[in-house]
């Protein structure tokens, strides 16, 4: 998968130095830039650029939404609705994914406005059919919403969608982000990659400069919603500082190889558990090449945190069905960096878990949601379920969690 592939890049000669760390526990594929964003694309956005063309060429589209409808109403009805999804064949990966994005209220307030200034068009066509399903499923009409377009509108682009296949959901929620990405993005001439150096900066000075570069080559409502940006502290014995950083999408957690009652914390500690890491370039300050101490925290937090559980093991072709406990408020305060100005910004609340029940190759998605931030729904496919005020915070089929920033 092109999303594996990683680039480190950005402050002084760190770079070569984790690209050497070839028995670190994060240089795995499931490791914690599994998600990263990666700059040097120009080739993956060729290919995405042609896929596109075809897809204009084959299909008509009709005019884009220009709402007339009061825009907070719009967006109130999006995030509100209780319209299942029929399920296509095998299609609960990305029905459960779906309804994640449609009560995501960060995200649809954002994608109306944008709607509103014609953004949402030919050009977009996977955003153009999300949308079209929101505006589906805020129809107080509709009972169940036939997502066909979509899927054939995405799996035209993505060959492995196509037929009716079992899949990873937290595989097509990163694939479908990654697309809306690529279509919102507001940047029309990017800027060049460049190296830059933390020499004599603060981490503040340099996870801004970071972003800044960042933003300067990729921007849309995507990175803005989902992605957090992850600072990399390197101590040389003498205790001077050298910083890289990543934007990443979603948080893969790691289970325990044996199937045992865990906690979300837990799970979040060893995510974020430092490392020793022997450099083989001289340091700046006092010049001896030494082992340093690598600390990983978030440098500003997302707007949406996204957890997944890594149930699948690829090795052994094995489901872990691990108990996981987790809560409905979540604090992210002890993993966030406090200097660089993003420390208060920790506090998220529960809005969405996806759950998977069965084996590895035969199993099925659903999804429960809060709606209006105290009924939980239980979304399975056609079928919405009322469950009440309080979610079960316990279980062996947790999948995903979906979690927004406290305003
Ligand atoms: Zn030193």
């Amino acid at each position: 998968m092109k999303y594996e592939k990683m680039k480190f890049y950005g402050f002084s000669d760190i770079n070569s130095e984790i690209k050497k760390q070839k028995t670190n526990k994060f240089n795995s594929k499931s490791d914690i830039f599994y998600n990263s964003k990666e700059y040097n694309n120009d080739e993956y956005n060729h290919n995405k650029n042609k896929s596109i063309i075809s897809q204009r060429q084959n299909y008509n589209y009709k005019d884009n939404y220009n709402s007339k409808k009061n825009s907070y109403k719009e967006y109130e009805n999006i995030i509100t609705s209780r319209i299942g999804l029929y399920n296509l064949g095998n299609t609960c990966y990305m029905n459960t994914c779906l309804q994640n994005l449609i009560h995501c209220k960060f995200f649809i307030k954002k994608l109306v406005k944008i709607n509103q200034r014609q953004k949402i068009n030919n050009n977009t066509p996977i955003t153009y059919e999300f949308f079209d399903i929101c505006n589906n499923v805020s129809n107080e009409k509709e009972t169940i919403i036939d997502p066909s377009n979509f899927k054939k509108i995405f799996s035209k682009k993505h060959k492995e969608y196509k037929g009716y296949a079992q899949l990873d959901t937290q595989e097509f929620c990163r694939i479908l982000l990654e697309d809306m990405n690529y279509e919102l993005n507001e940047v029309k001439n990017p800027s060049k990659y460049k190296e830059l150096s933390t020499e004599g900066k603060s981490k503040k000075q340099c996870d801004k400069e970071f972003d800044e570069l960042f933003k300067s080559r990729e921007n849309s409502i995507i990175i803005d919603t989902f992605y957090a940006q992850i600072i990399n502290i390197f101590t040389c014995k003498c205790g001077y500082e050298t910083y890289s950083f990543q934007k990443i999408l979603d948080l893969p957690l790691l289970l325990p190889d044996e199937d045992k009652p865990v906690s979300l914390n837990d799970l979040l500690d060893e995510y974020f558990e430092g490392d020793i890491i022997q450099f083989s370039t001289k340091c700046k300050k006092c010049g001896k090449k030494t082992a340093h101490k690598k600390d990983i925290k978030i440098s500003e937090p997302s707007n949406i945190l996204i957890l997944s559980f890594q149930r699948i093991n690829e090795r052994t072709q094995k489901k872990n069905i691990s108990e996981i406990k987790f809560t409905e408020k979540l604090s992210l305060k002890k993993y966030v960096e406090r200097d660089c100005g993003f420390y208060n910004e920790s506090q998220y609340e529960l809005y969405g878990i996806i759950c998977h029940k069965g084996k590895i190759n035969f199993g099925h998605y659903y999804t429960y949601i809060k709606i209006d931030e105290r009924d939980w729904y239980e979304f399975n496919d056609s079928k919405v379920t009322y469950i009440g005020r309080e979610i079960n915070t316990i279980s062996t089929s947790v999948y995903a969690l979906f979690y927004q920033k406290k305003s």
